[in-house]
């Protein structure tokens, strides 16, 4: 099979030779001849193959590459298979599915593969196709997926900065539908899912580990959950014998989905959501009155313009948690920005910190789980930080 050429200008091959994925409009000599999502090679200015990528003519990002070679290969249905095996091999050595069986199995760039995620919930596999490349060899996906064991699929669109092309697709399932909610377990710990109508594909699956953490440390304690969505480390800390946990989300809908799952457990009766904003909530809550608190707020800065506006919010957040927590206590704070990279997200949390005239260490920096791998050619694919904290 021949594909259609783009040609990258005099010395703009270094980050391709480096194997990042994408390729800028601003890096081109010669567009091909390709529609949009057409499998186009990428060359250097002296003819050189350096692989193959889905085109996007109206993107910045002109090019995804997805295969890094300088010989020509088959892309066929098996070849997209054989990504996705590879994928879900890691995921089977990484997690125990008796008691993980929710977990990300496509992670784009992280798995080699960009313009996808795929989210699995038990045997219904959610798949969001971010670039246009990837909506022309869906079918081929959905087979893969159905080969590797996952029965249902549902199609979700992104709403979303990050879908930078236009996809015209609407959510759906494809084949057989699946009814909903979706019961789940993650490190045992039950929860309903709802993919058709939850925020993201239904469950936030790269806070994992970190609510584990917050299993750890919760027996016999007060925890303060904010931007709880479905309940994520509520449950964790209740299942581990805390003596008080308070959800918090803005939103009713999650509050909703929190105390459904919250009812999953014995001691519900110990929990309680409440639907507000979580500023105002801190800023009334009493002071020392909680041992552990979880700042998890949605990205702030959804873009680069954004990211001053971001910092103020994310300074005030983490000011309020240090002003209220109990002495000794613990703090769990997020930034999940793609544009506030690790040290910025640490100068805000230490200018928050400095602000409060309190002794504060990090005991733990906090990332997204294995399940979400990160391409080292591609740093951008690390957005989820986060600090586990403790407070004198
Ligand atoms: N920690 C969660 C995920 C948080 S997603 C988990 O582990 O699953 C962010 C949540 O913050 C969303 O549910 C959204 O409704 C909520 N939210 C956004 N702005 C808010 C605000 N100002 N106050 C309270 N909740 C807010």
């Amino acid at each position: 099979m021949n594909y259609k050429k783009l040609v990258l200008k005099s010395g703009r091959e270094r980050s391709l030779l480096n194997r990042h994925p994408w390729v800028f409009s601003g890096a081109v000599k010669t567009l091909p001849e390709a529609q949009n999502g057409d499998i186009v090679e990428v060359r250097t200015n002296h003819n050189e193959l350096l692989g193959f990528g889905f085109f996007a003519p109206n993107s910045q990002i002109v090019c995804r590459v997805f295969e890094f070679t300088d010989s020509y290969i088959k892309i066929d249905e098996n070849f997209w298979f054989k990504k996705m095996q590879n994928a879900f091999l890691l995921r089977k050595r990484l997690l125990n599915f008796e008691q993980t069986n929710c977990y990300r199995l496509l992670h784009a760039e992280g798995d080699f593969i960009p313009g996808i995620i795929v989210d699995i919930y038990n045997q219904v596999a959610v798949v969001q196709l971010l670039i246009k490349g990837m909506e022309r060899i869906s079918t081929q996906l959905f087979a893969g997926l159905n080969q590797l064991g996952f029965t249902h699929i549902y199609l979700k669109t992104k709403q979303s900065t990050q879908l930078l092309e236009q996809v015209e697709q609407e959510s759906k399932w494809v084949g057989e539908a699946q009814a909903m909610p979706i019961r789940v377990l993650e490190n045992g710990v039950p929860f309903e899912v709802n993919v058709e109508t939850g925020q993201k594909t239904g469950f936030f699956l790269d806070q994992r580990d970190n609510r584990q953490i917050v299993g750890n440390w919760a027996a016999g304690r007060k925890v303060l959950n904010t931007f709880s969505y479905s309940g994520g480390f509520s449950l964790y800390a209740l299942q581990a014998g805390a003596r008080l946990v308070h959800s918090v989300d803005s939103s009713k809908e999650a509050i909703a989905l929190c105390n459904a799952n919250v009812s999953l457990l014995k001691n519900a009766n110990v929990h309680e959501s409440f639907t507000q904003d979580c500023f105002e909530f801190l800023i009334a809550s009493e002071t020392g009155f909680y041992d552990i608190i979880i700042l998890d707020p949605p990205a702030f800065a959804k873009n680069a313009r954004a990211v001053p506006n971001a910092t103020r919010g994310y300074k005030n957040l983490n000011a309020l948690g240090f002003q209220k927590i109990k002495p000794g206590g613990l703090i769990l704070t997020f930034s999940c920005s793609q544009h506030i990279d690790k040290e910025l997200f640490r100068k805000i949390v230490f200018g928050a910190a400095a602000e409060s005239r309190r002794n504060v260490r990090i005991l733990q920096q906090l990332s997204q789980p294995q399940d979400h791998p990160i391409n080292i050619f591609h740093p951008e694919g690390e957005y989820l930080k986060g600090l586990l904290l403790q407070v004198d």
